[in-house]
């Protein structure tokens, strides 16, 4: 006679042949997708979209890279390639850091399918079940969601208009984490920055309490405003620790339908991360690989990443003017100094999710911040992206969204 089957097997089996995983029930789907479903409405103005400028794709440049890979070595395009990655690009990678302060080798390098994957990487080799995983208020919903699959249990770690606060990371919130998240540049989703003094205190306070720190920085290269910050990883450079990943994107500066990410790691970290995504997708598209080094090692990003912060800065200016000109007294904003995002605090009582109908009926709309909290949600905050929207319609909709929530008062 069969074993009787687990009572979870069973339960569902009168419907379906299959019963999620344990994990797999906790899993939800992205708020922000639902949110986009809705605001695809062509008369809806939508800053809710985290998309970078379709504007601003190289489509040209990318084809002849394409043509120019498939020409000059068409056959290992098409092969399987190694899972570390294409080691010119990895050079390229390396080399690009190490301009920056960095310390690295290209053996530091993993090209990933996307930095998203980089996320599910370090989550799969670094987060056991029920492990606090320390993250900024808010922080980044796309982590909180490749996390989740590895039961983490969070800690946010206090944070202001400036990011997070290093001091705030005490011993007793660093017991037994796996480590910290960071986005230390124009973060998503608030668009602030982290300034230099907190960034040596972080690093620092990263070394004393034996912490890893993971540096998110899709949005480093799309500083319009200010001067540029060191990278964490630069900073751990100069302490001479081995604290600090980082992590970064060809989405941003070139296209994110390339797929194209990196983490630079320690050694044993980075030998851990290849087995794991060997067994994830054996390694990253190799003609993507060798058809973006073609792009960058052409210097092609030095003419391209003015014209992408140029188009930027001004949409953002457009709607920070258009936000002081309509907003009701007692909303705050941020002013970012790159990236894609302002966040905006309303006042207290303001319920952003259900703003978000009436925003919605009167054709705008914006992400809540709810998604974005990993613990206390704070209710009253918004995401605003200002990069797919031309300035008329940045106008118009800033008009709109302030008088919802003047009525919303
Ligand atoms: N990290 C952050 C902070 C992001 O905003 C994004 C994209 N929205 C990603 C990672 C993932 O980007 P990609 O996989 O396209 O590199």
């Amino acid at each position: 006679m069969n074993a009787p089957l687990p009572k979870s097997a069973t339960s569902t089996a009168a419907t379906t042949p299959y019963v999620f995983s344990q994990r797999a029930q906790k899993i939800t789907s992205s708020i922000i997708r639902e949110i986009l479903k809705v605001t695809e409405r062509p008369e809806v103005i939508s800053f809710a979209g985290g998309l970078p400028s379709p504007e601003t794709f190289p489509i040209e440049v990318m084809k002849d890279a394409f043509d120019a890979v498939l020409n000059t070595r068409g056959k290992a395009a098409l092969q399987y390639g190694p899972t570390e990655g294409f080691m010119p690009l990895r050079e390229w990678i390396a080399a690009d850091l190490n301009a920056k302060g960095a310390r690295v080798t290209a053996e530091n390098i993993l090209l990933v399918s996307g930095s998203q994957q980089a996320l599910d990487l370090l989550g799969k080799v670094l987060i056991n079940p029920g492990q606090p995983v320390l993250v900024e208020t808010p922080t980044y919903l796309g982590a909180l969601q490749a996390f989740n699959l590895f039961e983490p249990s969070y800690r946010s770690v206090a944070s202001d208009d400036e990011g997070l606060v290093p001091d705030a990371i005490t011993p007793e919130l660093r017991e037994g984490a796996a480590f910290l998240y960071a986005l230390p540049n124009f973060q998503n989703p608030t668009g602030r920055t982290l300034h230099e003094d907190r960034r040596r205190a972080l690093v620092q306070k990263a070394v004393d309490l034996n912490l890893l720190v993971i540096e998110d920085d899709p949005y480093g290269d799309l500083r319009y405003e200010g001067q540029p910050q060191p990278m964490l990883l630069s900073i751990a450079a100069e302490l001479g620790c081995e604290n600090v990943v980082r992590m970064g994107s060809f989405s941003k500066t070139l296209a994110p339908g390339l797929r194209l990410g990196y983490i630079a790691a320690p050694k044993a970290l980075m030998n851990k991360l290849v087995q794991a995504k060997q067994a994830t997708d054996l390694h990253t598209a190799t003609i993507s690989q060798m058809a973006v080094h073609q792009v960058v090692s052409s210097g092609f990003l030095t003419e391209h990443l003015p014209k992408i912060r140029a188009l930027y800065k001004n949409q953002c200016s457009v709607m920070i003017e258009s936000l002081r000109e309509h907003l009701p007294a007692g909303v705050h904003f941020t002013v970012p100094e790159g990236g894609m995002f302002l966040w905006l605090t309303l006042p207290e009582g303001i319920d952003t999710m259900k703003l978000l109908d009436a925003a919605v009926a009167a054709n705008v709309a914006f992400v809540p911040g709810a998604p974005f909290y990993a613990n206390e949600i704070t209710p009253n905050t918004l995401r605003l992206s200002f990069v797919t929207v031309p300035p008329e319609k940045i106008r118009a909709g800033v008009k709109v969204l302030a008088e919802v929530i003047k009525k919303a008062l």
